[in-house]
C-alpha cells in the first residue's frame, strides 16, 4: 500500500490533519487502532480558532447542528455540594444566545468528542483521496532516504504501508513518539484523577441550581470534585480531582464520592470509570526526519481551560499546509522544520496556562474556605458571599481566555519576515487583533456575511489596501515561476487598512501574516523564498 502521508491515530487531531490534507488535495491514509467508538468523551469545548478552521473547511454548520442542545445554559457554579450551598457562579448563556466576539466571525461551541469526532470523520470521508482505516495499529516505522515504510497490524494480519511522511497523532502514549525516542519535559504528574461517566435523566430536577455546564465542589478541606454536563441532557462526567499522590477507587468508592458531591443519595447509573494522570509535558522535539508528532503526542496538558485538542488542531493546520506545499513542489527544503519552531513555544505557553488554571481551581485546598461558609444562617451567607466573590473573580481567567485561543504568534519562526515592530503583550483574557507578522490575520467584515478570514486558506493571499494600492506584479510573477498558489485581493476600506496597519500584507495558507509593508520590497521573490522555507 502507498500513500503520501500516513497519519497515525484518528482522534480529533489526526482527523483534523487528514481533513486539512484532503481539503488541500493531498492523498493520505489515517489509521486508528480502535474501532472509533468513544467510551469516555473527553473534550467538549471547540474553541473559537478551531471554529474558524471549521468555517474554512465548510463544516462549521455541522458543528452547530450537532445534537448538543443549543438552548441549554452553560453556567459554571461552585458549591459545597450540588444540593448544598452555592458559593458563586459565572453565568453563561446557552449556545444559541452567546454572542460572537468582535474579533471573529465565529464563536466557541460546545460539542463533546463523541459528537465532534464523527463530524471530523465525515469531513475526512468526503475526500476520495483520503483513506480512513479503523482497527489498524502502527507497530513500527523504517525511514529510508526518500520515504518510509510503516508496519501495521490489522484484523487480517500485518501489512506494510509505504509513504513519504508519517505524522503521529496517536495521543498521550504515542507509539510514534516512542519509536522516535523523543523525551518530554515538564511535570509528569500534576494529579492522579478519576473520571466517571454517569447517567441520570432529570438530574437538574433533583437540585435547585438550575442548568449548568460545570459544578466545582468545594468542601471544608478544599476543592474535591467537578461535575460536567457532557451532553446537556442525561450524561455527566464526575471527576475526583485528586492530588499528586497515587490513589485508585473502586466502583463503590466512586459511587459514594458522587453522592458526597451531590449532597444526598440519588438514582444514577455509572457507565464507565477512567483513572488518568494529569500532566504538564511538552515533547523536546516535534519531528525527526520525515516523521512528525502533533496533538497529545506532542503535548500533554491539564484540561483546565479546554486547550488540549484546540492547540492540537492548530498543530494540524500548521503542519497541513507545509506538507501540502512540499508534496506539491512549491515548499522549500526548510519549510517542514518550521513546524516545531512555530508550534512548540505555543504548546509550552498553553500547558503552563492550563496548570495555572488548575492551581487556581485547587487553591481552596491551601487557603481553606472559612468554616462558617458551610453553616446555614446569616453569618454563613456573609462568609459564602465573601469567599465566593473572591473565587469567582480568580476563576475568570480560565473561563475568558480568548487571548490563548487567538493570540498565539510565531515569534521565532524562520519563515516569517519581522517588520521591526515590538511584540505586543501575550494576554489571556483579552485579545487585540494585529496583522504584525507571525500573528493570526485579523477578522473584519468585508460584506455582511463575508469575513477577511474567508479570503484565506487555499494558498497565500496578498492583501492590497486603500485607493491605488501598490501593484502586485512582481509578486505574482515570482509565485507563477514556482507554481506557488498566490492570490491578490484589493480591499478599499480605510477601516480594514487601519486594522491591518500597512498597504500590503501577505497572509499564509494557515491564516497567519508572514510579511507586511507600505510599499513593494526591492525583491518580492526573495520574500516569497523566505516564507516558503527556501532560504
Ligand atoms: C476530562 C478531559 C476534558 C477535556 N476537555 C477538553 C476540551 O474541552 N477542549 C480541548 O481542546 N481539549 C480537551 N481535553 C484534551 C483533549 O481531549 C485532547 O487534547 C485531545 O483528545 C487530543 O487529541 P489527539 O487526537 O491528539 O489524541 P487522542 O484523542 O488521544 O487520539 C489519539 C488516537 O490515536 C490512537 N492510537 C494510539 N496509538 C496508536 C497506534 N499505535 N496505531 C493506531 N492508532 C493509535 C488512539 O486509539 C486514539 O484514538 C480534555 C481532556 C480531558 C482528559
Amino acid at each position: 500500500m502507498k500513500t503520501d502521508v500516513l497519519i497515525v491515530g484518528a482522534g480529533p487531531v489526526g482527523l483534523a490533519l487528514a481533513g486539512e490534507l484532503g481539503w488541500r488535495g493531498v492523498s493520505c491514509t489515517i489509521i486508528e487502532k480502535t474501532d472509533g467508538a468513544i467510551i469516555q468523551p473527553r473534550m467538549d469545548l471547540v474553541g473559537v480558532r478551531t471554529m474558524e478552521f471549521c468555517r474554512r473547511w465548510g463544516i462549521a454548520d455541522w458543528v452547530r447542528a450537532s445534537q448538543y442542545p443549543r438552548d441549554y445554559r452553560q453556567d459554571y457554579i461552585w458549591v459545597s455540594a450540588v444540593t448544598g450551598f452555592e458559593f458563586g457562579r459565572e453565568p453563561f448563556p446557552a449556545l444559541n444566545d452567546e454572542l460572537r466576539p468582535p474579533q471573529s466571525p465565529e464563536k466557541r461551541e460546545r460539542c463533546p468528542q463523541d459528537m465532534f469526532d464523527p463530524i471530523l470523520a465525515r469531513f475526512v470521508r468526503s475526500f476520495p483521496h483520503v483513506s480512513l482505516q479503523y482497527e489498524t495499529e502502527l507497530l513500527g516505522i523504517e525511514q529510508h532516504a526518500d520515504g518510509l515504510t510503516a508496519r501495521v497490524a490489522t484484523n487480517g494480519g500485518e501489512k506494510i504501508i509505504a509513504c513519504r511522511y508519517v505524522v503521529g497523532a496517536d495521543g498521550a502514549a504515542s507509539t510514534v513518539r516512542r519509536l522516535l525516542d523523543i523525551p518530554m519535559s515538564g511535570n509528569p504528574v500534576l494529579t492522579y484523577t478519576t473520571n466517571a461517566i454517569f447517567r441520570c435523566p432529570g438530574f437538574n430536577r433533583l437540585h435547585d441550581k438550575g442548568e449548568f455546564y460545570r459544578f466545582i465542589v468545594i468542601r471544608p478541606e478544599g476543592t474535591f470534585a467537578t461535575i460536567v454536563a457532557i451532553d446537556g441532557r442525561d450524561r455527566f462526567r464526575f471527576s475526583i480531582v485528586g492530588s499528586d499522590e497515587k490513589r485508585s477507587y473502586s466502583e463503590e468508592e466512586v459511587r459514594a464520592a458522587i453522592i458526597t458531591a451531590f449532597g444526598r443519595p440519588f438514582d444514577f447509573e455509572i457507565m464507565s470509570i477512567m483513572p488518568w494522570v494529569r500532566r504538564e509535558l511538552v515533547a523536546d522535539r516535534f519531528a525527526s526526519g520525515r516523521v512528525f508528532i502533533a496533538g497529545d503526542a506532542a503535548h500533554l496538558t491539564s484540561p483546565t481551560g479546554g486547550f488540549g485538542m484546540n492547540m492540537g488542531i492548530q498543530d494540524a493546520v500548521d503542519l497541513g499546509w507545509k506538507l501540502a506545499a512540499v508534496l506539491q513542489g512549491w515548499g522549500g527544503t526548510n519549510l517542514l522544520q518550521s513546524y516545531e519552531v512555530e508550534r512548540r513555544p505555543v504548546a509550552i505557553r498553553n500547558v503552563r496556562e492550563a496548570s495555572g488554571n488548575l492551581r487556581r481551581m485547587l487553591s481552596p485546598r491551601m487557603l481553606k474556605p472559612p468554616s462558617q461558609a458551610f453553616l446555614p444562617g446569616g453569618a454563613g451567607d456573609v462568609a459564602r458571599e465573601e469567599f465566593g466573590r473572591a473565587y469567582t473573580e480568580m476563576m475568570k481567567r480560565e473561563w475568558f481566555s480568548i487571548g490563548i485561543h487567538l493570540g498565539y504568534r510565531y515569534e521565532e519562526s524562520p519563515i516569517i519576515v519581522p517588520d521591526g515592530s515590538p511584540e505586543p503583550p501575550d494576554e489571556v483574557t483579552t485579545y487585540d487583533q494585529t496583522a504584525r507578522p507571525g500573528h493570526r490575520a485579523p477578522h473584519a467584515w468585508i460584506s455582511p456575511d463575508r469575513s477577511t478570514l474567508d479570503l484565506f486558506g487555499r494558498g497565500f493571499v496578498l492583501l492590497r489596501f486603500g485607493v491605488n494600492p501598490p501593484h502586485a506584479k512582481a509578486w505574482m510573477q515570482a509565485a507563477d515561476r514556482l507554481n506557488l498558489p498566490l492570490q491578490e485581493v484589493e480591499i478599499a476600506s480605510e477601516e480594514i487598512l487601519r486594522l491591518y496597519g500597512n498597504r500590503l500584507v501577505l497572509v499564509r495558507p494557515d491564516g497567519h501574516v508572514c510579511w507586511r509593508g507600505d510599499a513593494n520590497p526591492a525583491d518580492p521573490a526573495r520574500i516569497i523564498d523566505i516564507v516558503r522555507g527556501a532560504e
